[in-house]
């Protein structure tokens, strides 16, 4: 038997519901895991940390309104709508005549290819931004599902990137990995997957529904390998709990001393020799 575990300090769960509007509040993060920050623990635990604290922001706003812009098009209208109020002054130019600056003239073009896509058309039907909470091995989780279709047992996230055939380079495996592979996507398919079982009993099937920053924009429907859902599962039971006890303060934050973060608060130490330069 597993027992609870919150990943709050004083181990209780909010009786505070998650809703749309709460979603991505500070305390949240506090009482649930999201892959958000699970992955932001993996890339750099004294950058997660430092950013939970409200000591730092390692989001670029930009980009995070461009990906909310797309989002809330596929959302609903009146979604769309509220956004585009919420952030006029940001999303257009201050001068004559207002035009709508460059990276949400990219957004427009992208969410133009998905829009005018008979397959996304058909394809992206269900229940949008569909809340999710449930338990790994006794830990709280939450999710956001894009695209939830209970009826086809099947459910899209939507992800924005530069390129869907760029490589990036794994040092731990020693081999080019795609972009999915490279933002650990397969981990957060894994967790939405479990999630959504635990809170409608039902198995679905992840997809990605990748578009580029391209002109024009490239597209694609992305499948995982149940073997990889698998696997990244499993990391996240093997993981979770390290990542809670540098949450909590039991241990010490690992700097990754490449991030910006790490790069601001470095100070000179060891002499680096040059073959540790590369990994
Ligand atoms: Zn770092």
């Amino acid at each position: 038997m597993t027992t609870s575990i919150s990943p709050t300090k004083n181990n209780k769960v909010s009786s505070k519901p998650l809703t749309k509007s709460n979603y991505y509040d500070r305390w949240t993060d506090d009482i649930y895991l999201s892959p958000t920050v699970y992955k932001r623990y993996q890339a750099c635990e004294a950058e997660a940390l430092a950013e939970q604290a409200g000591q730092w922001a390692q989001m670029d706003a930009t980009a995070l309104l461009v990906g909310n812009y797309l989002h809330s098009y596929f959302e609903s209208p009146a979604a769309h709508e509220a956004f585009i109020e919420e952030h006029k002054d940001e999303l257009k130019s201050s001068r004559k005549p207002y035009k709508l600056l460059k990276p949400y003239q990219q957004a427009e073009m992208m969410i133009k290819t998905l829009d005018e896509d008979e397959t996304f058309q058909q394809f992206y039907q269900g229940d949008k931004e569909v809340i999710v909470t449930g338990k790994i091995e006794g830990v709280p989780w939450k999710g956001k599902i894009d695209c939830l279709n209970l009826d086809n047992n099947y459910f899209i996230d939507l992800k924005t990137t530069r390129d869907l055939h760029m490589k990036y380079w794994d040092t731990d495996e020693h081999k080019y990995v795609p972009f999915v592979t490279k933002y650990n996507y397969q981990l957060q398919m894994a967790v939405y997957r479990e999630l959504i079982k635990q809170t409608f009993g039902i198995d679905c099937t992840p997809y990605i529904v990748g578009v580029t920053k391209q002109d024009p924009p490239d597209k694609a429907v992305l499948s995982i390998p149940d073997e990889q859902l698998g696997w990244a599962l499993d990391d996240v039971k093997a993981g979770q709990q390290h990542i809670l006890d540098v949450m909590h303060g039991n241990v010490e934050p690992t700097r990754c001393e490449q991030c910006d973060y790490c790069r601001s608060t470095k100070t000179l130490g060891d002499i680096t020799s040059i073959e540790d330069l590369i990994s």
